[in-house]
């Protein structure tokens, strides 16, 4: 069994983005930037927001991060989103979410020009990436793919299966892997027999939210096994949706949590912006 680094491979891919920009920047004065809009005072998305900022200042990019209070009308997002839409200085727009419930999110992301969407959530990226034409994806399955590359993993005629169906994470991975020419299942809660089923994928992506619930019942020995889950046990420690110790030894390949998905999420965030204000130049 091999550890997948996320923490190792985003670190890298972080200093060699920075070189990018300040590439970009010298040949033609081009800085990429970001902006984040976080509303509310929820506290993981206060944690994923500072390292989004964290993570662009290092890379060299101009960021701004507007908190907003709960009561922030739809109305006045719409108009903050419209007016950086306009302002050719950001490259990259990001909503954390969760929204607070008065506020429709699909609104608000649709309202995302589709050139600053660094998540990938608006329909014509959505479009454009399940027709094979990639512009703008999602940050997580983008970077997974990154890690099987880093870690050599053949993925041409495997069988892999995606736990989790989100438009964030299950249904992105699974095209991903569909357009690197995996045998690809899709399982979710109303799927049956699951832990035989993923006891027959070579490559097994979990992106469930529960936490230790795949456990080495449900995986083949020699598969790569892939934890985009993060959860909080009853100490308050943060855990994935594979029980690591026991999933472990029978895996070839498998990430922790954390300091496996999470850290390769905010990188491929960092190269949609920079992509973003290379289109720009
Ligand atoms: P989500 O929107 O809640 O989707 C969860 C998926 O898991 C759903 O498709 C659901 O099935 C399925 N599911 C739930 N219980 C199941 C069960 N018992 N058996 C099989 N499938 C089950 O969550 P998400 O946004 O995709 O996120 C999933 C996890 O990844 C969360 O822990 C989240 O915090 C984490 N995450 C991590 C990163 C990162 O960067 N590391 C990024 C994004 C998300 P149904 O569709 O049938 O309800």
């Amino acid at each position: 069994m091999a550890i997948i680094d996320g923490k190792a491979l985003a670190a890298k891919m972080q200093a060699d983005l920075a070189k990018k920009t300040a590439k970009l920047k010298e040949e033609s004065g081009v800085v990429p930037g970001l902006v984040v809009i976080l509303i509310g005072e929820d506290a993981a998305s206060q944690v994923y927001v500072r390292n989004k900022e964290r993570s662009a200042l290092a890379a060299g990019f101009n960021s701004q991060v507007i908190r907003l209070p709960e009561a922030t009308s739809q109305d006045q997002l719409l108009k903050l989103i419209e007016q950086y839409n306009q302002d050719p200085a950001w490259h990259g727009i990001l909503v954390q979410l969760p929204l607070p419930e008065h506020i429709d999110e699909e609104k608000v992301l649709f309202a995302i020009s589709p050139d600053k969407d660094v998540d990938g959530f608006h329909p014509t990226n959505m479009g454009k990436f399940w027709s094979g034409h990639p512009v703008m994806i999602p940050s997580t399955p983008a970077g997974i793919m990154e890690m099987f590359k880093e870690y050599k993993v053949d993925l041409t005629g495997k069988n892999a299966l995606v736990i989790g169906r989100s438009n964030i994470v299950g249904k992105p991975m699974a095209q991903l892997l569909l357009d690197a020419h995996a045998t690809v299942t899709i399982a979710h809660s109303r799927t049956k027999n699951l832990a035989a089923l993923a006891h027959r994928a070579d490559v097994l992506v979990v992106a469930i939210g529960r936490g230790n619930f795949v456990t080495k019942d449900f995986v083949k020995p020699g598969a790569v096994v892939i934890d985009v889950g993060m959860n909080r046990d009853e100490n308050g420690k943060l855990i994935g949706d594979v029980a690591f110790d026991e999933v472990a030894p029978v895996a070839s390949l498998i990430t922790p949590v954390p300091g496996g998905v999470g850290p390769m999420t905010i990188t491929m965030l960092m190269e949609q912006t920079y992509e973003a204000a290379l289109r720009n130049t």
